[in-house]
């Protein structure tokens, strides 16, 4: 048998139909209820009480609420566990409804669409992603709507799914939404899964195709619209997918800007991650990046985009000089810098502020801090007065000071206003005749009450008679039963009490509809009046998102020059020779983070005609990834703009760099540590250039000795060969410090060691000359090995390194590619008779079945 619910439940159950993949919040009155499997999960995950509710024919539906007002934390909750929320409003007044009130779902949360201001990250966007695939182009467009920010990119040919993903890992999506087929979709998810774990993946299946091709147009002007249908289909299905979520006009949503990777260093994800520019690669966090670092800025809109600056640094030489030059003018220009910083201080993140008023959620606290960020506008304008760069120039010059708005907003909020817009609180005296009006009928209500009662009690002479109110009854008199037979005939009884009596009259009954009516004018009028300036603000928008821009930028370069002068970093030269000279470099983060310890700085030369390979060995823990992750990390932030830890440095900008740094960390992928190793640096031959920067730490560790050993050296080759990129190579196979000798533009450098008895000191200089030995015994036992163990290991060592003397032939490099070199290690593994055999062998003699059988019986030795 059917069931028949109840009307309310058949309307829930119609609305939840189109629902089925949110959580639907159903609004009851002041509540929020959620039935049926919502209610089950709703309560599991928020712990809240399950409850039931008669649903017809007998039967009960588990239910579940939340009160109205504290819906917001609720929402926030149940999208960070990764659901998705409908709001389901009621959108008529019950009063007025005929049958059950209609209801609508107003708007869908979903973790890229969510404004909770609790649930968005202060110096960082919380993008929503779109990927879509047509033609072999491989489209994205993503947007912040809390910012407002829209960009978009297209990538083709064979790389666009790594291509993809290392935008990915920059914008850091809270919400991916994907269109039709994707070809790397596996890659896509399993690249997701292990770098951006937090990333809410939806399917966008019935998109309507007219209405998204028509919304480009409605939001952007026409010659920002991309040129190729593909990337304007991703653009469209884009806001297409925010307006179906967030059922809103959302003008704040204006200006479509396009990532052009040909403006930019290319740091792929792998190089962000390893060197640790945005985001650690211990749990992704800012502690211990570069942005923590150089992060001096003083408003949320600065943050996000000096995080921008670090990730995307620049190519034209006069682009970055122009930073330089700003940041330069704020070192030399104390006072000024100072009182900017001073007045950034007042300065709220109003970028976020404007699109709450854009979707009217904007409170009265909003409009204020929105106006105390406007108040110091005119200030900032005044110090940029002073300054000539640019840049700074530029800001003082076209950032507005929205006198009409700031001033609109003082005269009319109050100082503190409340929390809600529908509870009054917010106007300020002497804005609006009939607000002040009323308000003074209900201030001036409770002397009235009282001129009242003294003359009730002296008309009728009770002198306990009191007026009091509730909520139920209104304004009442009260009189005890003692004193009932004193009652005059006007009054009418109301309610008795155990006590006593309580009356009304008519004049009380005046008095209340007067000053209630007052007060719920009030609040009336108070909310029509935020309205009305919420509105005015909301034809401004774009203007005012123009100077929030302007503010970011000064608060970058403020933070930037802040840096500078705090950690004594210098202004790089920008050559165009292709060279890389650094005097008394420093590793910007590590210099910063080691106690007590003095961080020694190191030189660099790099250029293609004698310094384009440089080959540094010694000794773990010497220093060796230090000093090449900050030659990398030195010319992103030259690129950026900043100055930098060094003595004196002039830099070529470069196209890319590319790391491949450590060796165990991508095992978390599935990987194997040898595969990972091997398709990163597959990807760097394929894409590094003359211009790029190349940085290996340990290539080849992951397989045997032989092997990893030619493979390092036929990189290597092939980079001087061909690649000609500036590279920075570390290896512990000092074997390869002979590729110098050969070449002119290769050249070794080692990590200077001191021997001290038994014991060795690291110097942390990196010195011209190939290290000799690996010292890995005395960091082992630094490490804490047993001595029983360093003794025995240091014993083998010399047994080996006798050995190794003993039998030359074997130890020889053989040819260019190092095949055929044989270690001390493989000795060990084949025993001094195999080599014996084999040097006992007559080639030209053998033939190909006995050369074989020999073979076999080599390995049965081994
Ligand atoms: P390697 O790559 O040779 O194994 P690392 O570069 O990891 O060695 O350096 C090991 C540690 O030595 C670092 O964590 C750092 O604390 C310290 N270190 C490295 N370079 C310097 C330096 N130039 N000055 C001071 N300490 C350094």
């Amino acid at each position: 048998m059917a069931t028949n619910y109840t009307p309310m439940l058949e309307q829930y159950r119609e609305v939840k139909s189109k629902h089925s993949n949110e959580i639907l919040f159903f609004r009851l009155g002041d509540f929020y209820e959620m039935f049926f499997e919502d209610a089950e999960v709703a309560s599991r995950e928020l712990e809240i009480t399950l409850t039931s509710r008669e649903g017809g024919n007998n039967l009960r539906v588990p239910m579940c609420g939340v009160p109205y007002h504290a819906a917001d934390n609720y929402i926030s909750r149940l999208i960070n566990k990764g659901y998705k929320v409908a709001i389901c409003e009621q959108v008529e007044d019950p009063k007025q409804a005929k049958g059950i009130v209609r209801r609508e779902v107003i708007k869908i949360v979903t973790p890229g669409t969510i404004l909770t201001e609790a649930s968005l990250p202060d110096k960082a966007n919380n993008y929503l992603v779109l990927l879509y695939e047509e033609d072999d182009e491989l489209c994205l467009a993503a947007t912040d709507i809390s910012t407002g920010e829209c960009i978009w990119a297209v990538f083709a040919g064979n790389s666009r799914t790594n291509n993809v993903c290392d935008q990915i890992y920059r914008l850091l999506p809270a919400e991916l939404v994907i269109l039709g087929k994707l070809e790397g979709i596996a890659v896509i998810t399993s690249f997701l899964a292990h770098r951006v774990p937090v990333c809410a993946v939806t399917n966008l299946s019935d998109a309507d195709t007219n209405l998204a091709a028509e919304l480009p147009y409605k939001h952007f002007a026409e010659e920002e619209l991309p040129g190729t249908p593909a990337a304007q289909a991703a653009v469209g299905y884009l806001l297409y997918y925010l307006h179906y979520t967030l059922k809103s006009p959302l003008t704040h949503i204006n200006k479509l800007t396009k990532i052009n990777t040909q403006d930019y260093l290319v740091l792929d994800a792998s190089t962000l991650r390893n060197l640790e520019v945005t985001r650690n690669m211990h749990d992704g966090g800012r502690k211990g990046t570069l942005l923590s670092i150089v992060d001096f800025t003083k408003t949320a809109m600065g943050g996000r985009l000096l995080k921008k600056w670090l990730e995307f640094p620049l190519l034209n030489p006069i682009a970055i000089t122009k930073r330089q030059d700003a940041i330069a003018e704020l070192l030399d220009k104390r006072v000024v810098r100072e009182t900017l910083k001073e007045l950034l201080d007042n300065i709220y993140d109003f970028e976020r502020i404007l699109t709450r008023v854009e979707l009217g959620s904007a409170n009265a606290r909003d409009l204020a801090a929105l106006k105390t960020s406007l108040a110091v506008l005119p200030d900032i304008k005044v110090q940029l007065q002073e300054c000539q760069s640019q840049l700074l120039a530029d800001i003082g010059m076209t950032t507005k000071t929205h006198v009409d708005v700031a001033n609109m907003i003082e005269a009319a909020i109050i100082d503190n206003p409340s929390f809600s817009i529908r509870e009054g609180g917010i106007i300020r005296t002497g804005y609006n005749l009939e607000l002040d009006e009323l308000r003074s009928i209900a201030r001036d209500s409770k002397q009235w009450i009282q001129e009242l009662e003294t003359r009730e009690r002296e008309s009728t002479g009770i002198k306990s008679l009191k007026i009091g109110y509730n909520k139920v009854f209104g304004y009442y008199i009260e009189i005890t039963h003692a004193n009932t037979g004193a009652v005059p005939p006007n009054y009418v009884r109301k309610q008795t009490l155990v006590n006593a009596e309580r009356y009304i009259t008519p004049e009380l009954k005046d008095f209340e509809t007067k000053v209630l009516g007052a007060q719920e004018k009030i609040i009336n009028i108070e909310y029509q009046l935020f309205t009305v300036i919420r509105e005015y603000i909301k034809e401004r928008i774009g203007q005012i998102q123009h100077t929030a821009r302007k503010i970011a930028q000064l608060d970058v370069l403020l933070s930037l020059s802040e840096a500078a002068e705090r950690y004594n970093y210098v202004r790089p030269i920008l050559n165009q020779n292709r060279e890389l000279i650094i005097k008394d470099g420093r590793h910007p983060v590590v210099e910063r983070l080691l106690h007590g310890e003095m961080f020694v700085p190191n030189d660099t030369e790099l250029n293609h005609r004698d310094s384009e390979i440089l080959i540094i060995t010694g000794p773990n823990m010497a220093g060796k990834s230090t000093y090449m992750r900050q030659v990398a990390l030195l010319t992103i932030m030259a690129q950026t703009g900043s100055f930098i830890p060094v003595r004196e440095a002039s830099i070529c900008p470069v196209d890319r760099i590319f790391t491949r740094v450590g060796a165990s960390d991508d095992l978390a992928t599935g990987q194997s540590t040898f595969m990972v190793e091997m398709n990163e640096a597959a990807q760097i031959i394929k894409y590094a250039s003359a211009n790029s920067l190349i940085i290996l730490d340990e290539i080849g560790r992951g397989t045997s000795t032989f092997d990893g050993m030619s493979i390092a050296r036929a990189v290597v080759e092939y980079i001087k060969d061909k690649v000609k990129a500036k590279t920075l190579f570390a290896t512990h196979y000092h074997e390869l410090t002979d590729m110098a000798e050969n070449s002119k533009v290769i050249k070794n450098y080692s990590v200077a060691v001191k021997e001290r008895g038994n014991d060795v000191v690291f110097l942390r200089r990196i010195v011209p000359g190939g290290a000799d030995k690996s010292y890995g015994i005395h960091v082992a036992q630094l490490a804490g090995l047993p001595k029983r163990i360093i003794e025995r290991a240091q014993q083998i060592l010399t047994e080996l390194e006798q050995n190794k003397a003993a039998t030359p032939a074997a130890i020889t490099s053989t040819n260019d590619c190092g095949v055929g070199q044989t270690t001390t290690s493989a000795i060990s593994l084949f025993g001094s008779s195999v080599i014996n055999e084999l040097l006992s062998v007559d080639i030209m003699t053998l033939t190909p079945i006995e050369a074989l059988n020999t073979l076999y019986r080599l390995q049965n030795q081994a």
